[in-house]
């Protein structure tokens, strides 16, 4: 790994998160997200970046157990994310209070076989309805539905801020070493600090060259947030069922930027999220050994006039909206995932 890639960032806790990580998403073939934690940490990775939605977390805990008892690496060399799914939100408003929350994070320590996170991620500011995974061919439904007709169990507008205040507990009681939210506007993450006590350590969120964000980059900045942008290589996958993702890959800008330097499109994408903004952390999914090396080779540097067109790329596009609002009526939360649009359509 090259030094930078191999740096860390420091936490307003004075904890210290590792520049780029390997993410987990759409791993869910059995013993692929294994062998690659296992193949990534050998390689050097030290974040790995986990969801209780991603569905594969026993395996990385098979995985991170073999590698404890190898002595390949120390718990505490370890950088570990989880985040908690929608329908574990905690709730003032409903009987549940915390046990939800509670439970989930339980349920995930239990699956990584850790005693702790060393940070868990609120993974989306609304809810959905609780559904077992194997109801409605694995489709979670949202809590409001694309029409507007609310959820009759819960509400979720203000539902992150009881969770948040579960979260703090986490923080008290040693399971969760920081805490963090996931697909947070600039207008959440204020309404978190106006009543928290640990504020938000962490926002993920997706950033690649189509969607740089500036002003959400920069609030972030300011309140000494880390940014760990999500999907830089556009997500695209082709042993998923789900249709995610934008084809960045093959990007003309990209592709001659990677021949001039004699590297692959990926290496670009990769080494661009780290070398454009310092706030950043990055965490590309390989289950592919070449790849997990390949995109932490970056032992280069892309010429600012190149960054520049990089960013030129920008259009706004995002292939996650689930969080954003349409204009006009505020009742309505898009939550599915769209192939092709646009933010215009969006606030
Ligand atoms: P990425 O942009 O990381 O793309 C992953 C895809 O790119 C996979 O299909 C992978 O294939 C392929 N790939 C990886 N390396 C290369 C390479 N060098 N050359 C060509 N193709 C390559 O998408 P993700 O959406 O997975 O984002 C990364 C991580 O961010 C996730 O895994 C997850 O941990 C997190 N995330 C968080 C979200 C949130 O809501 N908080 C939402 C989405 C992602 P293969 O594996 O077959 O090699």
């Amino acid at each position: 790994m090259a030094d930078q890639e191999q740096s860390t960032l420091a936490l307003k806790n004075g904890h210290h998160l590792p520049r780029i990580g390997l993410g987990t998403f759409q791993a869910t073939q059995q013993g692929l997200v294994g062998s690659a934690v296992k193949y990534a940490v050998k390689a050097g990775y030290r974040l790995i970046d986990c969801a209780s939605g991603y569905g594969n977390q026993k395996e990385i805990g098979a995985a991170l157990k073999e590698l404890f008892e190898e002595g390949a690496v120390k718990r505490e060399d370890l950088f570990i994310v989880s985040k908690l799914f929608q329908t574990h939100h905690a709730g003032t408003q409903h009987e549940d209070g915390d046990r939800r929350c509670v439970e989930s994070l339980d349920e995930t320590l239990e699956d990584l076989g850790l005693d702790y996170l060393d940070l868990y991620l609120i993974h989306w500011p609304f809810g959905f309805q609780e559904k077992k995974l194997d109801d409605s061919e694995g489709i979670k439904q949202p809590l409001r539905l694309g029409d507007g007709s609310p959820n009759p169990i819960w509400n979720i507008k203000m539902e992150y801020l009881d969770t948040w205040r579960c979260f703090e507990k986490f923080v008290a009681n040693g399971k969760c070493k920081s805490i963090g939210v996931s697909n947070f506007t600039e207008e959440q993450l204020q309404q978190i600090i106006d009543m928290c006590t640990i504020p938000p350590a962490v926002n993920q969120i997706e950033v690649h060259p189509y969607l740089l964000q500036q002003n959400l980059h920069s609030y972030c900045a300011e309140k000494n947030i880390r940014v760990m942008g999500y999907s830089p290589l556009g997500s695209t996958s082709s042993n998923h069922p789900q249709k995610y993702g934008v084809n960045l890959l093959s990007n003309p800008v990209i592709k001659v930027i990677a021949e001039k330097l004699g590297k692959t499109a990926a290496q670009i994408l990769i080494k661009w999220t780290t070398q454009n903004n310092s706030n950043l952390i990055t965490i590309p999914k390989s289950t592919t050994p070449s790849r997990i090396v390949e995109n932490v080779s970056l032992d280069f540097e892309i010429e600012n006039e190149d960054v520049k067109k990089i960013n030129e790329l920008d259009c706004g596009h995002r292939y996650f909206i689930s969080y954003l609002k349409k204009p006009g009526n505020d009742n309505i939360w898009h939550s599915g995932v769209i192939e092709e649009g646009n933010d215009d359509d969006w606030v």
